[in-house]
């Protein structure tokens, strides 16, 4: 099944704020390439509303070596997703890998990333986490927590610890386009796909330069919609929520009447009534803010807006 021709390999890189990275970045790959069976790069740098200088760092690649760096540059950030998007709709290389600016996604896997498809016949060869050190135990506990409640309720398997770092044929990427929702959680659409996939193992390393633009917040409503966008438990949990609360109501009921018919019904126990009011109103309002959340992501879907727009291309 050999195929002579030369392949192209093209690379979705989302920016944001990476000045200081990028000419390491497109060094370290300039450096792997004789090691890609010479293949033909197609670099697609996305800017994403960078705050620095990174659109000036791009033109600047762009200008040295036409040939094979591209880029997009957004009118404002519009998030990682959105640039990953962008990227892989530009693309036109026969494999495309998805990969981080700050050099944390070993560029020289891609070798064995590409034996994976082209020996193997692997449709996707992605990497996977093997250990969580150096993280904050905090963040590693959230993290945990996330994978095992996803994947207890979602029936698209989400591994934990697999990274976006991956090589995919054209198939797998056209795909991927054509789930053009405009709420991405990759993590879930990369899964979602399917194909035959395989995982390298990866260790956690520090970005080359730079700072990592992920707080705790943001990862926590990443991981929110993640959920949102890839199960319904939650909406079945408001009403189980609301037959335990009946049934419980119901047990309460016949013993109050029960006791009234036995003992009479002295007057006491608002305290307790007070309590049972607010915890019911405190269940509502829980309940109605899961539903106001798969609304809201419904009204953003309907809204049709463009999931993001570009300033320059080239
Ligand atoms: N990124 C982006 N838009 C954003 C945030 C991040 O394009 O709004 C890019 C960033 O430039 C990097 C990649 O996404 O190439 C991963 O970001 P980062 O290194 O900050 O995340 P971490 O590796 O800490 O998860
Ligand atoms: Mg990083």
């Amino acid at each position: 099944m050999e195929d002579k021709m030369v392949k192209t390999i093209s690379l979705v890189v989302p920016c944001f704020n990476e000045e200081e990275t990028l000419p390491l970045f497109y060094k370290a790959l300039q450096q792997v390439k004789p090691a890609l069976r010479g293949a033909v790069l197609e670099y697609w740098f996305v800017n994403d509303g960078s705050r620095d200088n990174t659109l000036a760092e791009l033109r600047q690649l762009q200008q040295k070596d036409p040939q094979q760096v591209h880029y997009i540059s957004f009118s404002r950030n519009f998030g990682k997703e959105a640039a990953l998007y962008a990227g892989l709709q530009a693309t036109t290389g026969d494999y495309v890998a998805v990969m981080d600016a700050d050099l944390q996604d070993p560029p020289e896997q891609l070798t064995e990333m590409l034996a994976g498809i082209e020996d193997e016949g692997y449709d996707v060869v992605g990497t996977r986490r093997v250990n969580r050190e150096g993280e904050p135990a905090i963040r590693s506990f959230f993290s945990n927590a996330f994978y095992w409640f996803i994947n207890k309720i979602s029936s698209t398997p989400i591994q934990s610890g697999v990274r976006d770092f991956r090589l995919m044929t054209r198939q797998v990427v056209d795909a991927i386009l054509a789930m053009p929702e405009y709420n991405r959680f990759s993590k879930g659409i990369f899964s979602w796909v399917g194909f035959k996939t395989k995982y390298l193992s990866y260790q956690n390393r520090d970005r080359v330069a730079g700072s990592t633009s992920w707080s705790f917040w943001k990862l926590f409503s990443y991981s929110l919609d993640g959920i949102v966008d890839f199960s319904d438990a939650p909406l079945v949990l408001a009403s189980f929520i609301g037959i335990a609360s009946f049934i419980v109501a119901l047990l309460a009921m016949i013993f109050i009447i029960v006791r009234k018919m036995i003992f009479g019904d002295p007057v006491m126990g608002w305290a307790s009534l007070a309590s049972i009011v607010l915890m019911i109103g405190g269940l509502q309002l829980f309940c109605l803010g899961i539903v106001g959340k798969y609304i809201g992501n419904i009204y953003l879907e309907a809204k049709h807006r463009p999931i993001y727009i570009i300033k320059e291309k080239k």
